[in-house]
């Protein structure tokens, strides 16, 4: 399937892999593989997005290749997916950034956007814990937390450094950043970070602020890091973040539970912007899973991109995972909850 984006929209990694999320074509069952739904299926990384932010999009040149329902209908969420319990993050920050919306009233559409998450929430409260999203360089980022809070204290945060253009290296953007942690802290909200920016030198500094400075005396924090730390699939820049992690990881406050979602880093497909995993690159992300060790990692699929019966077929197949190794990783969704 292929999509059109009108040229002056300049595309960055982190939509590049929602993208690859919109135009998924078909994902095939396997029945002799997949998992028994007896067994609490639990995605930590689904993605839903308004009819509303949907419109918007197609307005700007972005083709979506299935019904709307695909991507905004909790319902045909949880039925493709084949998840009993998910993670439904939303993504209101971009109606903040130029480049995915124009409009004047980019703070009203974020707003909105995290209580369509909010009253997706109402349909299913014992399947899904709801990711509403801010940008935490946005001065009231604070207070739209707040405000998210009074309405459901179970939510989660999703924060995304590339659509947000978030650098770490930057004080003023560091201090934003804490700021928001300790809020989240505060109210025990579980936070959802992409943290890749984009930026060509991203890695090794952004690791040592995010341990040295914004972890750093704060109330213990519930930190997923999406994607293995890097935009989707598993390259050296993936690799020089988790290696970065490793490193200085005995700096970390023991009070804090940081977790490395596995969502799009293992891919068998070739997508726009994020190519398949070569028979090497697959063999080192097995390397890089013991290394990271199966305590610290995470089961997602970053739906519309996987169901989780075609992802976890690929972790068997592709990065040799056993059915034990899956369900540990499934056991530890659970431990990231508010
Ligand atoms: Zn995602």
């Amino acid at each position: 399937m292929k999509y059109v984006i009108i040229s002056e929209i300049k595309l960055k990694a982190c939509i590049i892999l929602l993208l690859i999320a919109i135009v998924a074509c078909g994902q095939q069952k396997d029945s002799d593989s997949g998992p028994s739904l007896e067994k609490t299926i639990y995605d930590d990384h689904v993605h839903i997005m308004s009819t509303t932010l949907i419109s918007e999009w197609k307005k700007i040149g972005i083709n979506f290749s299935k019904s709307d329902a695909y991507y905004a209908d909790v319902d045909t969420i949880l039925a493709l997916d084949k998840a009993n319990k998910v993670n439904l993050i939303g993504m209101g920050y971009v109606f903040l950034n130029r480049d995915y919306y124009q409009g004047d009233d980019g703070y009203e559409m974020m707003k909105q956007e995290n209580d369509y998450i909010l009253s997706v929430f109402q349909k299913h409260p014992d399947m899904i814990v709801p990711y509403i999203a801010v940008d935490p360089l946005n001065s009231n980022a604070s207070s739209e937390i707040d405000r998210c809070y009074s309405k459901n204290p179970k939510v989660g945060l999703k924060l995304h450094f590339n659509v947000s253009q978030v650098y770490l290296t930057e004080p003023e953007h560091a201090s934003k950043v804490k700021t928001i942690f300790k809020k989240a802290a505060e109210l025990n909200i579980p936070i959802l970070l992409h943290f890749d920016n984009g930026h060509p030198k991203f890695g090794h500094p952004d690791v040592q602020i995010l341990i040295d400075t914004i972890l750093k005396d704060i109330e213990p924090v519930k930190l997923q890091i999406a994607h293995f730390g890097t935009s989707g699939g598993f390259n050296q820049k993936t690799k020089n973040v988790i290696d970065a992690y490793l490193e200085m990881k005995s700096k970390i406050t023991s009070y804090h539970h940081i977790v490395f979602d596995i969502s799009a880093v293992a891919l068998d497909k070739d997508s726009e912007g994020v190519s398949k995993l070569s028979d090497e690159e697959f063999s080192e992300l097995k390397d890089y899973v013991h290394k990271l060790g199966f305590k610290y990692i995470t089961f997602g699929t970053d739906y519309p991109l996987y169901d989780t019966e075609g992802y976890i077929k690929v972790l068997k197949k592709k990065v040799g995972f056993t059915e034990n190794q899956i369900e540990m990783i499934i056991a530890n969704n659970f431990k990231n909850e508010n």
